[in-house]
């Protein structure tokens, strides 16, 4: 049977990024990372379906629709604690299949006033989720007043008030690696090896500040250029902002090379098969707070997963399923148990809300 996730072109970027080295030189991991996932010929968000049992790897929204549901509520409760803004903007960053937005918009109904000064803005790359989305939302009877629109990036979304959900998101954004060597950090960039494969290798020493006891030699320091751009995004924009991040990453500081490849639910080698796996790298909580407040944003959280969820009401939410959807029910426990699992995703993942310090704290997190 032909391989459904086989690069059509046969290692088509593989070769590409052989010439580009060959031309340029060894390229730091964002450059690597960038070509892997947004190449407009071969990049993985263009050409995969990713996301979902056939794909490459489940997010929570299609393992419950519990987790849109919550979300729904929670952007309601967030803009009536706004005042009732009117317009507002409510902005999901990386929708993936729309499943979150479209059990959101089901779960946002309760509170019908919401719908009705609401637009909907969805911030996609891939123009094959972008299709998705818009068949997902498209199916759904619930719809915001002020219609839905695809951008590009937040910066493209109507200034404004905003209420802005970014589930998994982050973890997909570029990062550059630095290691620590003898003199200092060095860029980590991915060169060739005699063979053509290729390889990890330290290059150029770069000057960042860096007020913290030397690490151990070899130790990685991970940045991504995405969370400082999103955060001046929000800094930018008129009116109330609150931006709920959920994403998988430790809450205290941490060192260490995180970046991954996950290709049909299995590990794999980041280096082999560009293009055809998930790269992501953790999200480092407790650096991205330390910007936001730099930048002039008030922060709550992280929570865990298992306690956002749990704390906006995840039990009972899935009992008033069960006992509408008696024959459901054991998939919808499962669904849910899933989500909260402190050693599984309910552990894992951290929820944190970024937000102008003119709001109080956000709901859960006060
Ligand atoms: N939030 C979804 C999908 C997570 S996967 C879910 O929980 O199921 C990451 C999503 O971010 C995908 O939709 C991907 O296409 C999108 N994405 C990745 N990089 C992006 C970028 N630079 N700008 C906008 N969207 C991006």
């Amino acid at each position: 049977m032909p391989d459904p996730h086989a690069d059509p072109d046969g290692g088509g970027l593989l070769e590409a990024l052989r010439a580009r080295i060959r031309r340029e030189g060894p390229l730091p991991v964002d450059a690597y990372m960038r070509a892997c996932l947004a190449d407009p010929q071969h990049g993985y968000w263009h050409k995969s379906l990713a996301i979902g049992a056939e794909g490459d790897f489940v997010t929570a929204p299609e393992i419950s629709q519990v987790f849109g549901e919550l979300l729904g509520v929670w952007s309601a409760v967030v803009w009536q604690a706004m005042g009732r803004p009117s317009p507002v903007r409510l902005v999901e960053l990386g929708p993936g299949r729309g499943t979150l937005m479209r059990d959101a918009l089901r779960a946002a109904l309760a509170a019908p006033a919401f719908l009705a000064a609401a637009s909907l803005h969805l911030v996609e790359v891939s123009p094959r989720l972008r299709a998705l989305q818009r068949r997902s939302l498209a199916s759904s009877p619930h719809q915001p007043a002020g219609g839905a629109a695809w951008h590009e990036s937040l910066a493209q979304v109507p200034d404004g008030p905003a209420v802005v959900i970014a589930n998994e998101f982050l973890d997909a954004l570029p990062i550059r690696q630095l290691v620590y060597g003898e003199r200092g950090w060095h860029e980590r960039v991915v060169e060739l090896a005699p063979g053509g494969a290729l390889q990890f290798a330290v290059g150029p020493r770069v000057n960042i500040p860096w007020a913290e006891p030397a690490p151990e030699p070899g130790t990685v320091l991970e940045l991504r250029q995405g969370e400082d751009e999103l955060i001046a995004d929000l800094v930018r924009r008129r009116g109330m902002q609150a931006c709920l991040i959920i994403d998988y990453g430790p809450a205290a500081p941490a060192l260490g090379d995180t970046l991954q490849a996950v290709r049909r639910h299995a590990w794999v080698d980041p280096l082999t098969r560009p293009g055809e796996a998930d790269l992501t790298a953790h999200v480092q909580f407790a650096r991205l707070a330390a910007r936001a407040r730099g930048a002039g944003l008030a922060v709550d959280g992280p929570l865990s997963q298992a306690e956002l969820l749990g704390r906006l009401g995840s039990a009972e939410r899935a009992s008033r399923l069960m006992a509408a959807n008696p024959a459901r029910a054991p998939e919808i426990e499962a669904g849910v148990q899933r989500l909260v699992s402190p050693t599984g995703m309910g552990g894992q993942f951290k929820a944190m809300a970024l937000r102008t310090p003119a709001l109080p704290t956000l709901v859960p997190f006060d």
